[in-house]
Order: C-alpha cells, then sequence, then structure tokens
C-alpha cells in the first residue's frame, strides 16, 4: 500500500460508515478526525479526544482492519494523536470524575449558557398515564412508575424498567415525565436518550464545556430520565460518567428511572453501574396476553375513530404476538384502507392487509446492524461478539442466525453480505446451511428466529 494509497484508504473507510452510522454520529466520532500521517504500514490519527479514539477501536475495529494497514497481530496499525486544543483539558482528566462539590471546576464560561443547551428529549404527547392499556404483563411497571411520578425522589430511586420491543417502555418513562411536569411544575425534568447523553458529553468535550455539562446533570435537574440504557454496553468511559452522574443526582434526592431492554444482571455494563441500578427498583415489562393485546387494539382503534368488532380485533391479536408496536401498525394500516376505499371492516380485509403487512416490511430497507442487534438482545450477545471472530458456541450459533436472516431479509449479494460481516460470501453460505438444518429440528431456535425476525419487521 503506498502513502498515499492509505490516506485514500481512510477516505474510502470514511464513505464506507457514512451509509452505516446516524448523520449525528458521523458528524460527532468521524468527522473530527484528521489524518496526520500515512505510510503503507501506518497511520497517524488525530482525534480530539481519548473517547473518539475508544469509540474507533471498540466499534469499527474490523472496519479499520478492514481498510487500513494492520500490524503482526491483525489489529489495525493506527497511532493516535490528541489534537492540541485538547490535549490540557483531556490529560488533566482522562476520565470524568465528578468533583466532591459538584462544581470545584467550574470556569468563567459556565454561567454564560443556560441549561437548555442540552439536548432535551421533548416527551412525546400521546405517551401519558391515560393512554397506556393496563394488563397483568405492565400492571407492575405502570404502579411502580405511577408511585415515582407522583413522590419523585422519595419512593423507588432508581427504577428500572425493562423489556423487549415495542412493549411500552419509552411510553411509560415519558408518562412519568407528563406527570412530574403538571403535578410538580417546579421539578426540573430532564428526558434522555442514552445515545443523546453520550452525544452530548462528546460536544461538551469538543467544545470544552465538560464542567458545565457536569454540572447541569448532576445538580441542575430533579428528574432524569434515561431511555435505552443498553446503549451504554461497551463504552467504559461515558458509563463511568453516567454512573457519577446517578450517584450524585440520588445523594441530593433527585429520581432517576432508567429503560432497558434487558435486566441489569444481563447488562454487559460495570458492577458498579448494575449494583446501582439493582439498587432501585427493577420492574419487567411483560408481553401483553390476548386479552389485552384486544383492549390495546380496540383502544387505538377507538382513538383513530375506527369501528373495531370484537371478532376482528381478537382475529388480529392472535396473529400479533409480542410487540405492541405492531399492533399499532395494523390499526394504522386498516385505518387507512377503511378510509381510503370506503370499506367495512371484515376479517377477509384484516386477513389481507396482515397478510401484506407481515409480508411486505422484511424487504424494506432493513440492514445488517439492524439485524445484528435484533439477534443480539434475543440471544442476549453483544453486537460487537458477533461481529467478532470467537467460536464459542454461544456465540457462533447467534452469529449464524444472524447470516441467516441476512440472507433471508436483505436482498444483496453473498459477497456484499459476506463484507458487511467481514466474512467470505461462503461462511454465509455455510451459515445458512446450518442453521436450515437446525431449525427443522430445533424448536426453540426457530422461536428465537421467529423473535428476531418479529422485532425487525416491528
Ligand atoms: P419500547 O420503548 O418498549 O420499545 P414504546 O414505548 O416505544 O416501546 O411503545 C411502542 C408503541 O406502543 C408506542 O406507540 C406506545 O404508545 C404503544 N404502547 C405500548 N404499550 C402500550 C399500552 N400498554 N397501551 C397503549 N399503548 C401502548
Ligand atoms: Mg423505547
Amino acid at each position: 500500500m503506498l502513502a498515499c494509497d492509505t490516506r485514500e484508504a481512510w477516505t474510502q473507510f470514511l464513505q464506507f460508515i457514512k451509509t452505516r452510522c446516524s448523520l449525528t454520529a458521523f458528524g460527532n466520532w468521524f468527522a473530527p478526525v484528521r489524518v496526520l500521517e500515512a505510510t503503507p504500514e501506518e497511520i497517524t490519527l488525530e482525534v480530539p479526544n481519548i473517547f473518539v479514539q475508544e469509540y474507533l477501536l471498540s466499534n469499527y475495529k474490523k472496519e479499520l482492519c478492514s481498510f487500513l494497514p494492520v500490524d503482526v497481530l491483525g489489529e489495525p496499525n493506527i497511532r493516535f494523536v490528541l489534537a492540541p486544543a485538547q490535549k490540557k483539558s483531556t490529560i488533566s482528566t482522562p476520565s470524568i470524575h465528578i468533583q466532591a462539590d459538584g462544581n470545584a471546576n467550574s470556569n468563567a464560561n459556565a454561567n454564560k449558557e443556560g441549561a437548555n443547551s442540552h439536548p432535551e428529549l421533548k416527551l412525546n404527547n400521546s405517551y401519558r398515564f391515560e393512554n397506556f392499556i393496563e394488563g397483568p404483563n405492565n400492571q407492575f411497571v405502570k404502579s411502580a412508575a405511577m408511585g415515582v411520578a407522583s413522590r419523585p425522589g422519595q419512593s423507588y430511586n432508581p427504577l428500572v424498567i425493562h423489556g423487549g420491543v415495542g412493549l411500552g417502555k419509552t411510553h411509560i418513562l415519558h408518562s412519568i415525565g407528563h406527570h412530574i411536569r403538571e403535578h410538580h411544575p417546579k421539578k426540573r425534568v430532564q428526558c434522555i436518550t442514552t445515545e443523546a447523553f453520550i452525544n452530548d458529553l462528546v460536544d461538551s468535550l469538543r467544545n470544552k464545556s465538560v464542567d458545565r455539562m457536569k454540572r447541569f446533570y448532576r445538580s441542575e435537574i430533579d428528574v432524569l430520565l434515561v431511555d435505552d440504557i443498553q446503549f451504554l454496553q461497551n463504552r467504559l468511559n461515558f458509563e463511568e460518567e453516567l454512573s457519577y452522574t446517578f450517584e450524585a443526582l440520588k445523594n441530593k434526592g433527585a429520581q432517576i428511572v432508567i429503560t432497558s431492554d434487558k435486566p441489569p444482571s444481563l447488562l454487559k455494563l460495570s458492577e458498579r453501574t448494575i449494583g446501582k441500578m439493582e439498587g432501585g427498583l427493577v420492574a419487567h415489562m411483560g408481553i401483553p396476553e390476548l386479552e389485552t393485546r384486544v383492549a390495546i387494539l380496540q383502544y387505538k382503534a377507538e382513538q383513530k375513530g375506527l369501528h373495531l368488532p370484537h371478532n376482528v380485533a381478537f382475529f388480529i391479536a392472535e396473529h400479533i404476538h409480542n410487540n405492541v408496536r405492531q399492533l399499532e401498525g395494523a390499526v394504522n394500516r386498516l385505518s387507512a384502507h377503511c378510509r381510503l376505499l370506503d370499506l367495512n371492516i371484515t376479517e377477509e380485509l384484516v386477513s389481507r392487509t396482515l397478510r401484506e403487512m407481515l409480508q411486505q416490511a422484511p424487504h424494506e430497507k432493513i440492514t445488517v446492524e439492524q439485524i445484528l442487534k435484533s439477534v443480539a438482545a434475543v440471544f442476549q450477545v453483544r453486537v460487537n461478539d458477533l461481529k467478532g471472530s470467537t467460536r464459542t458456541k454461544d456465540i457462533a450459533l447467534p452469529r449464524q442466525v444472524a447470516m441467516y436472516l441476512a440472507k433471508e431479509m436483505i436482498k444483496e449479494s453473498l459477497m456484499m453480505l459476506g463484507a458487511s460481516f467481514g466474512k467470505t460470501h461462503s461462511t454465509i453460505l455455510h451459515a445458512c446451511k446450518n442453521i436450515e438444518k437446525k431449525v427443522a429440528t430445533d424448536e426453540t431456535l426457530r422461536q428465537q428466529i421467529g423473535m428476531v425476525r418479529r422485532n425487525i419487521e416491528a
């Protein structure tokens, strides 16, 4: 590889990544990186802070290896250099620790900008307790959430809500936010996704406003609602920061509510963070039973002004089992059909609509990343392990499932799919054959694959 090729390889790497991550993520993690030097054996990259380096290596090692020079161990041969402007602060605070007084490092600029410069998730107006249908699967979560919302900081702290995709975790989280804003208007509520928190932290590092951010999260809010904490896995420094934030908030009596796609003990987070989560109340949001699904369908239909006969609601609920978002999708689709075509709802119409819905979805813009995420959630493994090359059975099997589903659900050549997995096309083919053979006799695996599929299609 020529020196200029190595530079070109970096450009190609960026182009490749651009198609695989959000614009915000690209802006935060990739755009600020500069190539300082490139030789055929090594590339020197300037990064704005140590988090960017860590993020690149822990999330994109395989891709880096494919594009850039590698060393004898097969690791990407990258020398990271911190950008001069950030060097001082990053070295003096290699990881971001809480100051005992919460603002020991405050600087003159800190007060100039208001707290509202931090990204805050607007609460979804229809995610309210009143719009949440109760059933045996979610009663416990709902009453715990209402308890927290009525007496923030005084009952369970933190409240951790975990459960599968599309079951109403975000709905409940926002409901808590609305309730507190309406009944305790003096309480400052901050609702944020874990990803936004991480991005905020990176922005603060870049703008040298970390102290302000720390002060904001640790002392200027009374209720912190954190959605999808599973995104913190494998992000050590960010985890540490959020963990300190939890501690500081809890110490001052602020309420914390966290959602997660799996129970705390299964999250790949430090014992310390898991311990903090388990120290509060951990509540599981289960899959709604048939009766509850029917009730949800009828409620959603009613809101849309659609009359859904009981037998039809029953029919839909029997076909869509484990995802409320999908139930909603069915109602929306039916309502559109009926309005456009001026039809009455019959089982026949529903059956046709559902069939279209359940068949059509898989072919639309499904990505390997989506499949990996869903497989990881169902098989309780890490996405990074699936992308890696560990051959232990509990990783190798889900990895093959991901390849099998990619072939089934994405219309791309085996070669392209192979490239997305960092494997050859024959590996994909082998995986598919193996899984096809296994599902013929393994009912559990068949169900697991069904679950992954439904998650993706939701
Ligand atoms: P999650 O965060 O668990 O993935 P969401 O909270 O986004 O799921 O819920 C998916 C959709 O289903 C939302 O539109 C939500 O309003 C709706 N939903 C989920 N559970 C219920 C419920 N019990 N009653 C009414 N709507 C619900
Ligand atoms: Mg959610």
